[in-house]
């Protein structure tokens, strides 16, 4: 008998409706991947870096050309200076990152805050450094932070709080006067900040992200994580990186370094020139994914899905209720993928306790403009 360190944990949820789309054929709004591929100047200095014999091990901490273009970028965007020498990591994924971070700072008997709806990521990863997640839920329906119920689950042994803005599932961002008042609730206590930003550069409408870089007190006790998975279409490149002050950078390199030590060197060299030639990627992100959000959107609005277009990320949550109120989401998206060919996630995967009533789930739009169009056919046919 194995005594399990994860006795809870089956496969994710994306792997089972992803798994489930293939089986019954499906299309695949589950999974948060794009169906169409990256840039085609990206692709090809890959090849080209894999023929030139760059395929022995990268630097531990990143390839720097990598590391400069990122901290170009950190600069251009959000203000802040990096030193790409002590403050940047490159890790397979974000993922990896976030594992990174928390085991570097998680000890036994430790409390984690997560705001719920949660990211699957980070309680396995907490559980595994003998730590504890404390769920927050955030509020309905904007998904912000319900500031007395965080002061309330603060505690002596809170280690650190994860914020995840561009959130996912729900599309919220984060406010600059919402970054000031958690800079004000965890300034005399010794909290560590895990910020996932991944999807940094998803914000629509004319929105700007707010990166927890760009706020000096905060930073100050942060690790900010990337991926660059979700920014140049390469999701299964898993490349990412971990941005925290040199005292924090050497601690999550302690454990990084054991774990992968290094990225993938080609991928590293390729993205390091993508990002040099073309910087205007980045800029154009928004509205790229904004046409996509706003095609589906359109496309929806005939259906009996009732929903609120996403402020960022490339999720929609929509609610079901009026389709079919007597299904928990779990079985609705299984109905939806059987009986109708459209796969999508439930939301109350991302909860410790779903509230009373909830009823979403939540779709992928980074697809190409047919994908969309017969998705949202099938949808609208309910
Ligand atoms: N982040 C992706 C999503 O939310 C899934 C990544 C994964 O499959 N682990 O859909």
């Amino acid at each position: 008998m194995i005594h399990s360190k994860l006795p809870n944990l089956g496969v994710t949820i994306f792997t089972k409706m992803s798994q489930l789309a293939l089986e019954t054929g499906a299309i695949n709004l589950s999974q948060g991947f794009p169906d169409y591929d990256g840039p085609q100047a990206l692709r090809e200095a890959v090849v080209r870096h894999v023929m030139a014999g760059h395929n022995q091990y990268a630097p531990m901490a990143g390839l720097p050309a990598l590391r400069e273009q990122i901290a170009h970028k950190v600069t251009a965007l959000y203000g802040r200076t990096v030193d790409a020498q002590n403050e940047i990591t490159v890790t397979p994924g974000a993922t990896q990152a976030l594992f990174c971070a928390i085991q570097a700072i998680v000890r036994e008997g430790d409390e984690v805050i997560v705001f719920d709806p949660c990211y699957d990521a980070y309680e396995p990863s907490v559980e595994l450094a003998g730590g504890r997640c404390v769920h927050v839920p955030l509020t309905l329906p904007g998904f912000r932070i319900d500031w007395e119920r965080l002061q309330a689950a603060l505690s002596v042994r809170t280690r650190a709080i994860v914020l995840n803005t561009p959130h996912n599932p729900s599309g919220a961002i984060i406010s600059h006067e919402e970054l000031d008042q958690l800079a004000s609730l965890i300034r005399d206590r010794d909290i560590y900040l895990i910020s996932d930003e991944v999807y940094e550069h998803l914000v629509f409408d004319g929105r700007s992200h707010v990166s927890v870089l760009s706020h000096e007190e905060l930073y100050a006790r942060a690790f900010v994580v990337s991926s660059f998975g979700k920014t140049y279409h390469v999701t299964g490149w898993k490349t990412g990186y971990a941005i925290a002050p040199p005292a924090l950078s050497t601690e999550l390199r302690k454990v990084h370094q054991y774990v992968s030590f290094c990225s993938v060197t080609p991928l590293q060299w390729a993205l390091a020139d993508f990002m040099a030639a073309h910087p205007e990627h980045v800029t154009e992100l928004p509205a790229f994914y904004q046409s996509k959000r706003d095609l589906f959107c359109d496309l929806m609005s005939s259906s009996r899905f009732d929903f609120t277009r996403t402020a960022g990320t490339y999720f929609q949550l929509a609610d079901y209720s009026a389709i079919r109120d007597d299904l928990s989401d779990v079985e609705m998206v299984e109905w939806l993928t059987r009986e109708h060919g459209v796969a999508a996630i439930p939301i109350s995967v991302f909860y410790q306790q779903l509230p009373q009533g909830l009823r979403l789930v939540r779709f992928c739009f980074a697809k190409r403009e047919e994908t969309l169009r017969r998705a949202a056919e099938k949808l609208c046919a309910i």
